[in-house]
């Protein structure tokens, strides 16, 4: 039992080092980097169909596609228009981690790219251990699931800044309750932005785009800020009440 927990802590804290390493090499290049999970059938390889087709002009998009088994994804990406896709055969691990990622990095010319989203696998447990060196992790969920998929799978939840309900056009079909899977969802984690869309349909749709582009905005103004000056020896002296 102690003896799997130690192992369990090296492998995550190895996992660690790499992905801080990945953000650190994301960041000097201003790429904004996008780490989607959800369950298998969410909507993340549509979401991001129609991203490619709706923003291809506009972002310089870099997609990496999890799966256990086959690049069936990866090929539905490249066939929407995506120019940088590098598909990950898990082969049987059900989450990606640091390592596959930097194998996956180190064939993309990153002057060239503005955005990275990294499709994970299938799986709202460990997806949500793995750091992957992302500014954020997206979560998907849709409305053929159970709207109580925020209370089985807390730790998904807190860990992303993004929650995007999909398949928006078959509420009525089922007992999802949309107002439901958002308070769950909120309740775990207030400061989560939300988006209601189907990919199907477009629904909600451009205001996805909308703030995608404003966060690329955000990660490459950054470049253009002046070097940040160690401020702390302005205070040096000062008598800075406790
Ligand atoms: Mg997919
Ligand atoms: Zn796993």
């Amino acid at each position: 039992m102690s003896e799997k927990i130690t192992i369990e802590t090296k492998v995550l804290s190895e996992n660690d080092r790499l992905a801080a390493e990945i953000r650190r090499t994301l960041g000097d290049k201003h790429i904004l980097s996008l780490n989607l999970v959800s369950s298998p059938g969410s909507g993340k390889t549509s979401l991001l169909e129609r991203t490619l087709g709706a923003l291809g002009s506009t972002l310089r998009m870099a997609l990496i596609a999890g799966d256990v088994q086959t690049e069936n994804d990866a090929n539905r990406l490249t066939k929407a228009g995506g120019n940088v896709v590098r598909p990950i055969v898990t082969g049987g691990a059900c989450h990606l981690d640091a390592s596959m990622v930097t194998r996956a990095l180190a064939g993309i010319d990153l002057d060239r790219i503005d955005v990275l989203f990294i499709e994970n696998v299938g799986n709202l447990v460990c997806p949500s251990s793995y750091d992957l060196g992302e500014d954020m992790k997206i979560v998907l969920i849709s409305t053929t699931e159970g709207d109580d998929k925020p209370l089985k799978y807390p730790a998904m939840f807190r860990r992303s800044s993004v929650l995007v309900i999909n398949k928006i056009d078959l509420i009525g079909l089922s007992d999802f309750d949309i107002r439901r899977a958002e308070s769950n969802a909120l309740a775990i984690n207030g400061g989560l932005k939300v988006f209601e869309i189907s990919c199907r349909r477009g629904d909600g749709l451009a205001a996805w785009y909308e703030w995608l582009i404003q966060q690329a905005a955000i990660k490459e103004a950054a470049r253009h800020k002046p070097e940040n000056r160690n401020e702390c020896a302005d205070f040096q002296g000062q008598n800075i009440p406790a």
